[in-house]
């Protein structure tokens, strides 16, 4: 089978012939069919994340994995073979510890990342653990499954962070992978919808998305647009970036909150009185646990969220991960493997 390997750090992807796996006990083997490219890919790839060190090598990438089961290994009643299923970030955790117990196993001190600490879906099997693996709901095909498991997951675990309710003003930053998948979520649970970017020519497809209004950040005071507009509900930054978080988040509504979902090394300048008058707050999130999965898959499926998407072959995987590091992308990459 191929599989495409990140052998170091800022190394170019290259192809291996590899045997199929077998899955252990408690594993499944799945056939993967799609996989989206995530920016804790391209991170990964070039050795800074979560932090230095944490990443393993050789790697396969990606987890955003969408495919049929293929082989169970003992003891596994929950998948059988012919199950369409999905893999997210989090590959396993140590399952005891106070975040484990509470559903946070991606907050765990053992946490186990797929295609980070585990080769993940940028190959034509992989192995993973049983209880990790999410049943994709019928009718999403792979290609759009595959962004689901960590876009979609994210973005509709921020707006829950975020305290939303139907019909609030919900401010996007950034439309691309990640920002685009917000806006379709958002835009389907009956929120009114802005997107802020530094990117005007993006204004017609954040429109076409569902958003009513486009701030240009590199032009506006974007503070004062979202105060225009009645003030931001709620805030989910999907870009790497905390200057944008800085001049956005005075255009919080009274009681709004913003959510971080793109890191960045750069420090967020917030004023003592921009949270006291009014309640505002500031928070972060990062994917989800497994009910969290089910939850975001499901309301995708039944609620017509389908990501953009610009696609690539398994064994031109590397040019997708360049595309997402220069942002030339339209929606998520995503690698097929056939
Ligand atoms: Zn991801
Ligand atoms: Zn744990």
């Amino acid at each position: 089978m191929r599989a495409m390997v990140v052998t170091k750090a800022g190394a170019p992807l290259s192809l291996e012939e590899r045997d199929v796996p077998e899955p252990a006990a408690g594993q499944v083997r799945l056939r993967v069919h799609a996989c989206g490219v995530c920016h804790g890919d391209v991170a990964m790839w070039q050795g800074i994340f979560p932090y230095k060190g944490f990443a393993t090598y050789p790697r396969v990438p990606g987890h955003e994995v969408a495919g049929v089961v293929e082989a169970v290994g003992d003891g596994v009643s929950e998948h059988a073979a012919g199950d369409r299923v999905g893999v997210p970030w989090l590959f396993d955790s140590c399952g005891q510890c106070r975040s484990c117990r509470r559903g946070d196993g991606v907050y765990c001190k053992d946490t186990h990342v797929t295609g980070v600490t585990h080769d993940g879906g940028f190959q034509d099997h992989m192995i993973a653990p049983a209880h990790s693996v999410a049943k994709l709901p019928d009718g999403v095909p792979f290609e759009e499954a595959g962004p689901l498991m960590c876009a979609g997951l994210t973005v509709f675990n921020g707006l829950k962070e975020g305290n939303y309710r139907a019909g609030d003003r919900v401010a996007v930053i950034g439309l691309g992978g990640l920002g685009h998948v917000g806006v379709l979520y958002a835009a389907a649970m009956g929120a009114r919808v802005a997107v802020i970017s530094s990117h005007k020519d993006k204004a017609a497809e954040a429109e076409r998305l569902g958003a009513e209004l486009f701030i240009d950040s590199s032009q506006e005071d974007v503070a004062v647009a979202l105060q225009a507009w009645g003030g931001a509900d709620v805030i989910l930054n999907t870009a790497p970036s905390a200057k944008v978080v800085t001049q956005a988040f005075p255009g919080l509504a009274q009681r709004g909150t913003c959510v971080v979902l793109g890191a960045s090394p750069e420090m967020i300048e917030v004023k003592p009185g921009a949270l006291l008058n009014g309640n505002r707050k500031l928070t972060g999130s990062t994917t989800g646990g497994p009910e969290d999965i089910r939850r975001a898959l499901d309301f995708a499926a039944h609620n017509g969220i389908h990501p953009s998407l610009t696609r690539f072959g398994l064994d031109d995987a590397q040019a997708a991960l360049e595309a997402h590091l220069n942002g030339t992308l339209t929606g998520r990459a995503v690698v097929l493997t056939e």
